[in-house]
């Protein structure tokens, strides 16, 4: 049977970048699965913690989340949405895949190298000397070793497709690679997850179309919250870095800003419009006006899933998104359980099981 797996990190409010690459397609799932195919969705808080985190406010982003989840047309009765620090398992299993996993793969993770390369989310003060001078002192582990505890999260559920974004699919390679050691070490356990890619494979950010969108980059104006009014949502399309160049064109090397707007609308717009068609479509516009078609495209398509995830947000739902986040534990326990029970049994641990 199939079994889906998908988690979200608690570091704000969702952007486009993972509505589109993760989310929408999180709930297309959901919606298009058999009876028979198990849905889990986390979010994961441990994940969090590899960057500094104020406690008040990661407990406030977690409950952010899973309104957010929620708002986007996840169904807690179909799908088993939890916190994953309310899993156990998923550690212990991070623990007994650590001991077999290569700390030459970590160091090749590209998300790895891109935050020694732009020093970010290393948790450095500003006049730290340079990373190089760093590697065996002060960094720390977690931001290293996160992709193990990614490959427990979906392998301890014994995942068979995992839906992210183009981000994550090395790490996923990590994570089959983790399957393939352990089930030849201990016996076959694990199924090799598959991953699958959105359409929306890469979100670049708007103030820096270089980078991909990020919930953690320090710039909010980077990104559109899926929570972002109408007047937010207008206001940092219009600020987004385009180039000086006059018209509407689709050029992802040369216009990478302009291009990116356009790949956005793509994405919204629901008719199939390819990036070319609407580049053509909107050829002659004023960059302005490229722009308030793209903020209103975005804004309708938003509409609906802010309301839900203003009303989720209330007072008055707290106990509902607890009731979520409780019935949710318990199920992925059990989904856990199940795995752990053999992997012991493998390894030879639980004293006497
Ligand atoms: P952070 O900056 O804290 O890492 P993030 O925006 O990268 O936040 P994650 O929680 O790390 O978000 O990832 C959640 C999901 O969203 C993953 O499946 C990831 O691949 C996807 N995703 C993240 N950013 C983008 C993007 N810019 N375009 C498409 N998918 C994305
Ligand atoms: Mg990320």
């Amino acid at each position: 049977p199939q079994v889906i797996f998908s988690g979200i990190q608690p570091t704000g409010v969702p952007h486009i970048g993972n509505y589109l690459g993760a989310l929408q397609q999180w709930a297309k799932l959901q919606n298009e699965a058999s009876p028979k195919t198990t849905l889990l969705f986390s979010i994961v808080d441990l994940h969090a913690i590899t960057v500094n985190q104020n406690p008040r406010q990661l407990r406030n982003a977690c409950h952010q989340m899973l309104a957010a989840l929620l708002a986007v047309g996840l169904d807690s009765k179909r799908s088993i949405i939890f916190f994953q620090s309310d899993v156990d398992a998923h550690e212990k299993l991070m623990w007994i895949l650590s001991c077999r996993a290569q700390m030459g793969n970590l160091s090749r993770m590209t998300q790895w190298k891109a935050c020694l390369a732009h020093r970010s989310k290393l948790n450095l003060s500003d006049n730290a000397p340079p990373v190089e001078a760093l590697l065996n002192t002060e960094l720390e582990l977690g931001l290293y070793s996160y992709p193990v505890l990614q490959a427990a999260d979906v392998l301890v559920h014994r995942a068979t497709h995992v839906p992210v974004g183009h981000d994550q699919a090395q790490h996923l390679e990590f994570a089959r690679k983790c399957a393939r050691t352990f089930n030849h070490r201990y016996g076959t356990i694990f199924q090799l997850p598959e991953t699958i890619l959105s359409p929306a494979k890469r979100v670049m950010s708007l103030t820096q179309p270089h980078l991909k969108m990020s919930k953690s980059h320090q710039d909010p104006r980077s990104r559109i919250l899926i929570s972002d009014s109408t007047e937010e949502i207008a206001q940092k399309v219009k600020t987004a870095l385009t180039d000086s160049v006059s018209g509407v064109s689709y050029d992802p090397v040369k216009r990478p800003g302009v291009s990116n707007l356009i790949e956005i609308m793509h994405h919204f717009r629901a008719d199939g419009a390819s990036c070319k068609d609407i580049a053509r479509d909107c050829e002659n516009l004023t960059m302005r006006a490229f722009k308030e078609q793209v903020a209103k495209c975005i804004d309708e398509h938003l509409f609906e899933i802010r309301q839900r995830y203003e009303e989720l947000m209330g007072k008055e739902k707290e106990g509902y998104l607890r009731e979520v986040a409780e019935s949710g534990a318990v199920r992925a326990r059990e989904s856990a359980a199940e795995t752990m029970h053999l992997v012991w049994d493998a390894v030879g641990l639980g004293g006497f099981q």
